[in-house]
C-alpha cells in the first residue's frame, strides 16, 4: 500500500530538480558549474519595495488575515496598473484576484473551472506548470503547436477538431517562457476569436507583461474589445520586479471565472498576508524606473549572448523581451546530448528544449539570469568546444 495518490505518483519528475542533482554532483567533484537552467531573477527586489514591506509588517491590523480575494490596496494598484499599461478599466470588487503567485493561481484556476475529462489547449512547447496543473485536475493536455517559422504564435488548424470539441480552455503565454516570443494585438484577436467560435475560455498567462525591450511593449489580452467575456489574464510580481520569493500575482477578467477561483482559493488558503500585497501595490503604482533598468541589465546580457551565438553558428531570434534566450541546437544534436555536452564539457547547464514539450525538441533555453562576467566565460568555454563532434 502507498501513501501517495495515483495523481501525484503520475506526475513527470520535476526536471529542474533532476538538473540541480546533477549539478551538486558536478560541484562535488570540483567543476565550477554556471546555471543558466533556473528562469528566476538574479537581481534583488528594488529598496522601495522593502522599506515599504518594513513599513507595513509594523502595523499591527497588518497581521491579521487578508480579505479572501485580496488587500483593497493591492486591487486598485491592479487596477491602476491595466488603467496605466493597457487603457483597460477594472472593477476591483468583481474583476480582480490576488493570489499566491500565478503558479498557485493557475493550478487553482483548473480545479475551478474544468470537470474530469475537459481537454485543455496548452502551448507546445511551453512551461511545463500548465500541463502538470492540467492533470491534477483531471483534465486531458491537448497540446496547442506554436513553430518558430510562425514566431510561436498558435497554430489553431494543427488541432484536430474532436480535441478543440472537447476543450473547455485555452492557454497562452507572451512574451513567452520557454521561447521569449512576444505577441501583437492582433495575436489576441484572434485568439479571443478563436475562444468566442468554440466557447473556451482563454486563460493568459502574463508573467514576462513588464521585461521588454527598446520600443516593443507587450499587449494585454483585456486590451481585445468584449475580452472580459471570454478571457482572464494572470499578472505576476515575481519577474518584473524581481520578486520571485515573495509570492504575490494576481488575475483579472471574466467576473464568473474570478468569482469561482475566489471561491475555491477562500477553502484553501487565505490570500497572501498584507504587508506583502501593500508593498507590492507599491510596486505596480510606481513608476517602474526600476524594471526600466533591470530591463536594460536582461537586454545587454541578451545581446552578448546572441552575438557570441551567431559567431558559433548557433541560430537564435532575437527577442523583444523576458528573461531568455531561445536557441536550436547545433546539427546532429538532440535538445538533450547538447545540453549534456555543455554541461560535462564546459559546465553549463541550459535546459533542454524538450523539456517544455515534443515540440521543444532541436533547441536549448538559457536563461540570463547570471552577470556579465559569467556570461564571458559561458562564451569562452563554449568557443572550445567542437560541435561537429557529435558524441551521442
Ligand atoms: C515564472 C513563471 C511563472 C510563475 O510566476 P509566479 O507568479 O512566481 O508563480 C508563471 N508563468 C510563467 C510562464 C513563468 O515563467
Amino acid at each position: 500500500m502507498s501513501f501517495v495518490s495515483d495523481k501525484v505518483n503520475k506526475l513527470p519528475p520535476y526536471l529542474f530538480a533532476e538538473i540541480q542533482q546533477k549539478k551538486r554532483k558536478l560541484q562535488e567533484d570540483g567543476v565550477d558549474v554556471i546555471d543558466l537552467g533556473v528562469g528566476a531573477p538574479d537581481l534583488p527586489t528594488p529598496d522601495f519595495i522593502v522599506d515599504q514591506l518594513n513599513e507595513e509588517s509594523k502595523i499591527a491590523a497588518n497581521h491579521r488575515y487578508s480579505v479572501y480575494s485580496g488587500a483593497e490596496e493591492f486591487k486598485e494598484a491592479v487596477v491602476h496598473f491595466y488603467k496605466k499599461q493597457y487603457s483597460v478599466d477594472l472593477d476591483p470588487e468583481t474583476e480582480v484576484l490576488a493570489v499566491i503567485g500565478s503558479k498557485e493561481g493557475i493550478a487553482n484556476l483548473m480545479h475551478a473551472t474544468i470537470n474530469p475529462g475537459d481537454a485543455v489547449l496548452v502551448p507546445d512547447p511551453g512551461y511545463p506548470v500548465y500541463g502538470t496543473a492540467v492533470h491534477l485536475a483531471g483534465g486531458k493536455r491537448v497540446a496547442l503547436p506554436l513553430d518558430d517559422a510562425n514566431g510561436y504564435i498558435p497554430l489553431y488548424d494543427h488541432v484536430d477538431r474532436e480535441s478543440i470539441k472537447q476543450a473547455k480552455l485555452m492557454l497562452l503565454n507572451y512574451p513567452s517562457n520557454p521561447t521569449a516570443a512576444t505577441a501583437r494585438y492582433d495575436t489576441f484577436l484572434k485568439a479571443i476569436a478563436f475562444a468566442r467560435e468554440n466557447r473556451l475560455l482563454l486563460v493568459h498567462d502574463a508573467a514576462y507583461d513588464m521585461i521588454t525591450f527598446n520600443d516593443y511593449k507587450a499587449p494585454s489580452v483585456m486590451q481585445v474589445p468584449n475580452a472580459k467575456e471570454h478571457a482572464v489574464e494572470f499578472g505576476s510580481l515575481s519577474k518584473s520586479f524581481n520578486m520571485a520569493g515573495w509570492r504575490i500575482g494576481y488575475v483579472v477578467g471574466n467576473q464568473e471565472v474570478i468569482h469561482a477561483l475566489a471561491t475555491l482559493k477562500s477553502n484553501i488558503d487565505s490570500s497572501q498576508f498584507l504587508p506583502i500585497q501593500k508593498a507590492a501595490a507599491a510596486a505596480l503604482q510606481s513608476n517602474f524606473s526600476e524594471v526600466r533598468k533591470h530591463n536594460a541589465i536582461y537586454q545587454a546580457r541578451m545581446e552578448k549572448l546572441y552575438q557570441a551565438f551567431k559567431k558559433l553558428g548557433i541560430k537564435a531570434d532575437k527577442p523583444n523581451g523576458t528573461i531568455f534566450l531561445w536557441a536550436k541546437v547545433p546539427d546532429g544534436y538532440t535538445s538533450m546530448s547538447f545540453a549534456n555536452k555543455l554541461l560535462h564539457e564546459a559546465g553549463v547547464i541550459v535546459t533542454p528544449g524538450n523539456a517544455f514539450g515534443s515540440r521543444g525538441e532541436g533547441y536549448f533555453r538559457v536563461a540570463l539570469t547570471v552577470p556579465d562576467e559569467r556570461l564571458d566565460d559561458v562564451i569562452s568555454r563554449m568557443g572550445q568546444l567542437n560541435f561537429k563532434e557529435v558524441t551521442s
